[in-house]
């Protein structure tokens, strides 16, 4: 079997606020030749481009809260049907609630797919609060300021951090330490994954592994 027999690549990337998971999911789908997949990114262009979608979520997104569920679900399931997941995606910031998993577990099901691992990138509290203070002033994003930020946190750890369990009893789960350079906690993902069997391919993608 070649690298390029890999059947698939689908992944899921979860974190903390501030936990580098956009920056990380980016290399990780780059390197596997799939789309990277943000919610957060298609909320935010769509309230920037002023769309209907986006006048209905900019509130919600703006207090850090989560857009409902029927709204977020059938936005993932238009994009992963687009012919480009057709072979592997990787989504970050997506699910983030119990709804949300089951949601794409019906999904994959129903199209004869599953996911291939579940990145965690761990971060302490601390060092994601004071990542995101930091980010606050270099991106100024509205929903970084300290009210919003301790929001979105709590809503992770009551919210998000529970479906890692689900996922973790379905062997799915790469625990990675997010803590140090982005170089090295990119070097410790693809380590990860390879040693499931799950390696970047070198032929058929651009093959930027490293
Ligand atoms: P962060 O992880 O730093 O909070 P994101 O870019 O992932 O940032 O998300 C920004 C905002 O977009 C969230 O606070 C929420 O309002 C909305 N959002 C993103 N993904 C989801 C989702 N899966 N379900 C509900 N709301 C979401």
């Amino acid at each position: 079997m070649t690298a390029s027999a890999n059947s698939s690549a689908r992944f899921l990337i979860v974190g903390p606020q501030g936990s580098g998971k956009g920056t990380q999911g980016v290399l990780v789908a780059e390197a596997f030749g799939v789309p990277s997949i943000s919610t957060g990114d298609v909320f935010r262009e769509n309230i920037s481009g002023g769309t209907e979608l986006g006048k209905r979520v900019q509130s919600i997104v703006e207090a850090g809260d989560l857009v409902p569920d029927e709204l977020t679900c059938e936005l993932v399931r238009d994009r992963l049907s687009q012919s480009d997941a057709a072979g592997g995606f990787l989504l970050d910031g997506f699910p983030r609630n119990r709804g949300q998993v089951d949601d794409l577990a019906d999904f994959l099901a129903s199209r004869g797919e599953a996911l291939d691992a579940v990145i965690e990138l761990s971060v302490p509290r601390d060092e994601s609060i004071a990542r995101l203070r930091g980010r606050a002033i270099e991106q100024g994003r509205t929903d970084d300021t300290e009210e919003v930020i301790a929001n979105r946190l709590a809503i992770y750890e009551r919210e998000t951090a529970p479906i890692l369990d689900v996922y973790r009893g379905q062997g799915l789960v790469v625990d990675i330490d997010g803590v140090g350079t982005l170089d090295e906690v990119t070097a410790r993902i693809f380590a990860a994954l390879a040693a499931r069997g799950l390696s970047a391919s070198h032929d058929g993608g651009n093959g930027a592994a490293a």
